[in-house]
């Protein structure tokens, strides 16, 4: 075929086989493949996992108490939250990350917050440092990002604002009459930050997905296209210890469960992934890995069945709670306190105690989309649904 004819196809290509042509090429065989070579050869060899993401829970403290929380129980003020000072002790010991999570609770009212991303930013070099919020906050979330993007961190910032519907189930779940305005303010703010700093700052919607809000996807993922075009939105079902983990016995299970809002009824389950689907594929994102969570969490909830490993809890991800407790996922209780290691992380990853935990948890299976996104990049069955989807 010569260059002539080679040109003339790639006109006649329509953007969609684009996308799909760029996804195989550039996502699918330049970065998830080798990373799961890379992983299994690990896993071959019975060796650990690399630290890949660290969760930090900064402050159980949070201006919401919202009905699909599985935090909730732990909310409000708990004496002996970790402070820059102990910050400044931990963060050298920690390895190099890929990416740090900061939630909570609201992260945004930990009164160091911008400090203790900026110092776990740059000691880290992590990739990207993400901050979750409601939202409620738009002038300290500006303030944050000003103080963070203008400290020139190694990796980008990244700042997810929760919305859970249009603006009556946003309130009703939120449980305040001005959630939405204020969430849609910060994602206002948001858009111009991200003009001023295209290429430090990134910012996105989480969607949980309820019983409250299931009819309302499409037109949430309109709002957010048509209001905010650098925004990217993702979707996961909504979670909790009693209905979406199997296998992990209950002296090692956390209790973590929403208050209220609980699963979409189970006859539309396949409706609501084929709204996903539309939604994803517009955008051009319905092969990535933590889009495809959404699949195998409605087949691990019409199954019980597990269907892939879970590789990355204590491995590739470690959760690390406001007073120092340690675990390696938010769904098992944790293993110990960083404050009994002096502070020194490496110590108690490495500990007899995150061991015998990770033995504790080698064969349960959950949605938990933060480990599930990664275990479908790490087993054959994600690649190959992967493709399968192109
Ligand atoms: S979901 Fe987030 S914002 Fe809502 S109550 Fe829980 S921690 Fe607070
Ligand atoms: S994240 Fe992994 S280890 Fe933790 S409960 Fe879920 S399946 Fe088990």
């Amino acid at each position: 075929m010569n260059a002539r004819r080679v040109k003339e196809l790639f006109l006649a290509m329509t953007n969609e086989q684009r996308a799909k042509r760029d996804f195989f090429f550039r996502q699918w065989l330049g970065r998830y493949l080798p990373r799961y070579v890379r992983r299994r050869w690990q896993l071959l060899r019975n060796r650990r996992g690399t630290l890949e993401d660290l969760f930090v829970f900064l402050t159980n403290q949070c201006n919401a108490r919202c009905k699909h929380c599985f935090y909730i129980e732990e909310l409000g003020y708990v004496p002996g939250e970790l402070r820059l000072s102990d910050y400044e002790k931990l963060a050298p010991t920690i390895p190099p990350l890929e990416r740090i999570f900061l939630t909570g609770g609201e992260a945004l009212l930990h009164p160091e917050c911008s400090e203790i991303t900026i110092l776990l930013g740059k000691a880290t070099q992590a990739k990207r440092v993400a901050i979750i919020t409601n939202g409620f906050l738009p002038e300290r979330v500006q303030r944050f990002v000003e103080e963070v993007v203008g400290a020139e961190l190694p990796g980008c910032v990244d700042v997810l604002v929760s919305l859970d519907g249009l603006e009556a189930t946003h309130n009703e779940v939120r449980q305040s009459p001005r959630a939405w305005e204020r969430a849609n303010a910060t994602l206002g703010l948001l858009e111009e930050l991200r003009q001023r700093y295209p290429y430090q700052l990134e910012f996105g919607v989480i969607t949980i997905i309820t019983s409250r809000n299931w009819r309302e996807l499409e037109e949430l993922a309109w709002h957010v296209e048509s209001h905010y075009p650098h925004a990217r939105q993702g979707f996961e079902f909504v979670r909790g210890t009693n209905f979406s983990l199997w296998g992990l016995a209950p002296e090692y299970r956390a209790d973590f469960n929403p208050p209220e809002d609980s699963l979409p009824p189970q006859e539309e389950w396949d409706n609501i992934l084929a709204t996903l689907d539309g939604i994803n594929r517009r955008r051009g994102i319905a092969n990535h890995s933590f889009h495809l969570t959404t699949h195998f969490t409605v087949e691990m909830l019409k199954t019980k069945r597990k269907l892939v490993d879970c590789v990355s809890a204590g491995q590739n991800v470690a959760v690390l709670y406001a007073t120092g407790e340690l675990a390696v996922c938010e769904f098992s209780k944790p293993f110990g306190n960083v404050r009994d290691y002096d502070l020194n992380f490496m110590r108690a990853w490495d500990s007899p105690e995150a061991e015998a935990m990770r033995r504790a948890t080698s064969r349960c299976w959950c949605t938990h989309g933060c480990y599930l996104s990664k275990n479908i990049e790490y087993s054959f069955a994600g690649l190959r649904s992967m493709l399968r989807k192109l």
